[in-house]
């Protein structure tokens, strides 16, 4: 049965990350965007809030919430910054909950559970400077010795780079695969901070998210013991893709975020401006806008909850996470760019928080698959040129009827 009532406790979720929003994010956000600073404390505010373990389940130190309740955390995070959803997207989604499913119990106790609590912070690097959507293009290996795997490489546009305690990372262990481009020598591991060897550093001057931490982690000679391999040799690509499942529906979400913010500043300023003796919201084309708005987050909203409540019951979701977040992301794009036109000169300027969200929308149609890569995959999928069949592993399943 499909129900689009929310439950007590996703209210609940949903209640206390808009408080955290209005009170923590929304107030300071201008300052912290134009310094190019993260929000003070932010991170920490959100773990005394249990916004970052949740759903996760209750044995590793989560509340056993479901995957709409995250979804809900991450449409109003971004509805304050999209730098606080993205710390909730790499925290949760590519790190946490992929650890969860992927890692022994053993690697659980050690690298989840403090993370559940907030206490340490994980984030995920793919990425390196020759390759992002090309993930067999990484150059990084992983030569095992004795029982340690060697680790050489740098992982780039990393978020939480310079906050994060754990760091899941890609690299090759079969160096013929890796000439074969065979996605088979492909293996994850997790990497502490502080093994010797792992440097990490900030990127500045970037376009928006200007108040998260997004970086670099380049690893020299990192010895990084063998028990520290998640899942099977061989199965990295497998669980890159995974860990994207997860973070593309958390972007998703936010991005749903994002169209109502500016759906919600053009309500009070049109009503407000005037231009030809009457407040612009009577006039037809800024109504269309305002209208493409609410449309956008209506659709928005319906394909990620759709891909939420396939990730409750288990089962697989690619493609319905890839069309969420293909679509979220289109008309965040769309909506913050009508939202600057709305506010006419005054979009233009950082006096008003559409500027904000006109820069911080474009990175939703480049992390975590591009659009192009989506609009390829969607076409695939139709095409009958692509399927999504089940893992050997899935996603903790949820009780929706208590969630
Ligand atoms: C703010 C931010 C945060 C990020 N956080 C993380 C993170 O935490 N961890 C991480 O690992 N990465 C992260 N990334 C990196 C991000 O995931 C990559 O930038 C993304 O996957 C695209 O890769 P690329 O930049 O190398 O572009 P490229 O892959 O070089 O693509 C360049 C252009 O070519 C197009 N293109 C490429 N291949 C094809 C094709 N086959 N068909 C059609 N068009 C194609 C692309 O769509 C794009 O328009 C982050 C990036 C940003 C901007």
């Amino acid at each position: 049965m499909i129900s689009f009532d929310l439950t007590d406790s996703q209210l609940e979720v949903q209640r206390m990350a808009a408080e955290l929003a209005q009170k923590k994010i929304i107030p300071n956000i201008q300052k912290c965007d134009k310094e190019q600073k993260q929000i003070p404390n932010l991170i920490q505010d959100m773990a005394k809030a249990d916004l970052l373990g949740f759903c996760l389940p209750e044995k590793y130190g989560g509340m056993g919430m479901d995957y709409i309740s995250l979804g809900l955390a991450c449409e109003e995070m971004e509805y304050g910054d999209t730098s606080a959803r993205v710390a909730l997207s790499v925290h949760i989604g590519l790190y946490s909950l992929p650890v969860c499913t992927w890692a022994n119990e053993e690697q659980k106790q050690k690298y989840l559970v403090p993370c559940t609590s907030g206490e340490k912070i994980g984030c995920f690097g793919l990425t390196e400077p020759s390759a992002g959507s090309d993930v067999v293009g990484i150059q990084t290996t992983a030569v095992k010795k004795g029982d340690k795997y060697i680790l050489n490489g740098e992982k780039m546009w990393i978020s939480l780079a310079n906050v994060a305690d754990y760091f899941l990372v890609f690299a090759w262990h079969d160096l013929d695969m890796k000439k074969a481009r065979d996605h088979n020598g492909i293996s994850a591991f997790i990497v502490e901070r502080d093994f010797a060897g792992v440097v990490t550093g900030a990127i500045h001057g970037k376009l928006g998210v200007r108040a998260g931490d997004t970086g670099y982690v380049s690893m020299t000679d990192v010895e990084v013991p063998a028990e520290n391999l998640i899942g099977e040799e061989g199965e990295g690509f497998k669980i890159a893709m995974f860990c994207l499942d997860q973070g593309r529906y958390t972007v998703a979400s936010g991005s749903t975020g994002l169209i109502r913010a500016c759906r919600d500043a053009c309500l009070n300023y049109s009503k407000e401006r005037e231009a030809f003796q009457s407040p612009i919201a009577h006039h037809q084309l800024v109504k269309q806008m305002i209208a493409n708005m609410e449309a956008g987050y209506e659709y928005s909203r319906l394909l990620w909850m759709k891909a939420g409540w396939k990730k409750n019951l288990g089962e697989p979701n690619t493609r319905e996470t890839s069309l969420a977040k293909w679509i979220a992301c289109r008309e965040a794009e769309k909506s913050a760019a009508d939202a600057v036109q709305v506010f006419g000169s005054y979009g233009f300027s950082d006096e008003y928080p559409v500027e904000r969200f006109y820069r911080n929308s474009k990175g939703g149609s480049i992390y975590e698959g591009t659009r192009e890569i989506h609009t390829l995959m969607q076409a695939d999928y139709v095409l009958g040129f692509r399927a999504d069949k089940p893992l050997r592993v899935h996603l903790p399943i949820v009780d929706q009827a208590g969630a």
